[in-house]
């Protein structure tokens, strides 16, 4: 088997099938796909919402009873919280319907996603953290999301183990951390970037094992440095009273100096750990894996993964949220935990031999079922005999080849395609799409995806961000009343008591932007999920590499291992 040029049927850019990518779908039974990697991606990131959330009805109680609900009110899409959903009061069957071989799979599934209640927010195990989606075992948090294992912490995006935590992203077992960036094991680290057990320190990039630092890069094992410098205690205190960290200022102008150190630092061109024959970003222990980014651990033979955790095996296509102990998965979006054989999903989880279908837990061979827990055998909600089911499944998968669905845009979904975004039930600026490819309205709605613009809500703001007190000691308990005018979007946002006491224990100041925003400006810290190759520094060798080129503003000394190794000890 040769490799094969295919060209994207939605942005027409050629793309390679590898021949260990042939065998892949062989394996599985399923056609080469027909859209390119990016694409697929993209496809699949419509159907996750990680992060807006909106007062909607309550499905059991009707229109006066708002839940909170990743489902924005005007999708007309039935919301039940926790207790209702996973409780025995209803069944999912009783939406199910006979499937119609004269008509489109996908049509027929979008109907069924309209009809079926939806589980409001995805958060299990969780204590007093009701505003936390995609969460598990969250304590005393509030709009900490796709997360797991985290106490007292707010606003921050896939973080695990952690205590005391704000506005932070890719952070593991941190605690007392603020405005930090793929930052693990560490305490009171704040405003930094890929670092790992530092402690008492601000603004790191790329350190290990530091403490009392301050604006220092690709640093080991140091203390009482500033700007790589080392001082003595004394001094460094001395210092680090004149960069008035506690000041909205004096970090502003922090942050201003750390961007340019950062561009002048040592970037590995991979930040892979203990990996063998891995081309990706951001993984560790892992072996045999292409285009994998954002790995926490142990993964074999996958392709094309993002946002995973530990332990899966023979994967394409799949996350954010993938992993988790799961094998022989194709094309799925949280589709993490114990899974297999689960093949174009999005959110299911425990089951086995799932196709095509939304929110399943702990089901096994089911086929464009949504919102269902502990079933099997069934077909579009309908239940049917093993017998039965096993007699329809063919028949289907051959109607859909024969019946594809074509979308707005023109674009063809056979049997082997993800859903199409147009059935997902969320507006691409209300999912992770929009994280990781942000589009404006006018794109957006060009491309052929959904758009819900911003509703500010009847707040009247009561003082602007930018005339909020500089440090957290002038600030008393009536801030908690004041509606905050965001300095650069203009929304509305409020200080809540948490999130004060946190800042006062800290001495950090009241940021002066809203959550929102802030969350976009972490997201630019990281590098995009797109492999170029680039020359190493030195000049020795080409490697593959996520920054972007210096003529676009990506850093200068981006190195191959060898010399990372070299330069950084
Ligand atoms: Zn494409
Ligand atoms: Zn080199």
């Amino acid at each position: 088997m040769n490799s094969e040029t295919k060209n994207c049927q939605n942005c027409k850019k050629d793309f390679t099938i590898e021949p260990e990518d042939f065998r892949f779908y062989e394996k599985i039974q399923v056609p080469p796909p027909t859209f390119c990697p990016d694409c697929r991606l993209i496809r699949r990131l419509v159907w996750r919402n990680e992060h807006s959330l909106f007062r909607s009805p309550n499905g059991e109680k009707g229109k006066s009873d708002l839940i909170i609900s990743i489902y924005h009110p005007d999708s007309k899409l039935i919301s039940y919280n926790r207790e209702m959903w996973w409780g025995d009061r209803w069944d999912p069957c009783n939406y199910g319907v006979d499937y119609d071989f004269s008509r489109s799979f996908f049509e027929q599934f979008k109907e069924l996603l309209e009809k079926v209640p939806h589980l409001a927010l995805s958060n299990s195990k969780s204590v007093n953290s009701k505003f936390c989606q995609t969460a598990v075992e969250m304590k005393n948090s509030y709009l900490v999301n796709s997360s797991w294992g985290c106490e007292d912490s707010m606003y921050c995006n896939r973080t695990a183990q952690s205590k005391f935590i704000h506005d932070s992203y890719i952070c593991y077992s941190t605690e007392f951390g603020y405005e930090n960036v793929y930052c693990h094991k560490s305490s009171r680290l704040f405003f930094s970037r890929e670092s790992e057990s530092c402690l008492d320190s601000y603004f790191l990039y790329d350190c290990r094992n530091c403490s009392n630092c301050i604006l220092c890069t690709n640093l080991r094992n140091k203390s009482y440095c500033i700007e790589n410098v080392q001082y003595n205690r004394q001094e460094y205190f001395r210092k680090k009273k004149e960069f008035a960290l506690n000041t909205r200022l004096g970090i502003e102008k922090a942050k201003i100096r750390f961007e340019q150190l950062w561009r002048d630092a040592f970037h590995k061109h991979l930040k892979l750990t203990n990996t063998v024959n891995v081309v990706g970003d951001q993984v560790k222990d892992s072996r045999n894996c292409y285009w994998v980014f954002d790995i926490e651990g142990e993964i074999e033979n996958v392709k094309y993964a993002n946002w995973g955790s530990k332990g899966m095996k023979d994967a394409y296509d799949v996350g954010p949220g993938c992993g988790h102990n799961s094998e022989l998965l194709y094309e799925g979006i949280s589709t993490g935990v114990n899974n297999n054989r689960s093949f174009f999903n999005a959110v299911v989880w425990y089951s086995n031999n799932v196709y095509y279908s939304y929110m399943l837990n702990n089901c096994q061979n089911c086929f464009g079922c949504a919102e269902m827990n502990s079933k099997q055998y069934c077909i579009l909600n309908k239940q049917y005999t093993k017998e039965e089911y096993e007699n329809l499944v063919p028949k289907i998968i051959e109607q859909i080849k024969n019946i594809p669905y074509i979308d707005k845009k023109g674009n063809k979904y056979s049997f082997g395609e993800f859903f199409p975004p147009e059935l997902s039930p969320f507006a691409y600026n209300e999912t992770v799409a929009q994280d990781y490819f942000p589009l404006d309205k006018k794109r957006a709605e060009a491309e052929g995806y959904s758009w819900r613009e911003y509703q500010p809500g009847s707040y009247q703001t009561t003082i602007k961000g930018k005339d909020l007190p500089q440090t957290i000691a002038e600030v008393d308990d009536s801030i908690l009343s004041e509606v905050i005018e965001c300095e650069i979007t203009k929304k509305p946002f409020k200080i809540l008591e948490q999130e004060l006491i946190f800042y006062r224990r800290l001495d950090l100041p009241l940021p002066s932007i809203h959550p929102d925003e802030r969350h976009n400006r972490r997201l630019k810290l990281r590098n995009p999920m797109v492999l170029n190759k680039r020359m190493c520094f030195f000049g020795d060798e080409e490697v593959f590499t996520t920054y972007l080129p210096e003529s676009k503003g990506g850093p200068k000394k981006v190195v191959c291992t060898k010399h990372y190794n070299q330069e950084i000890y």
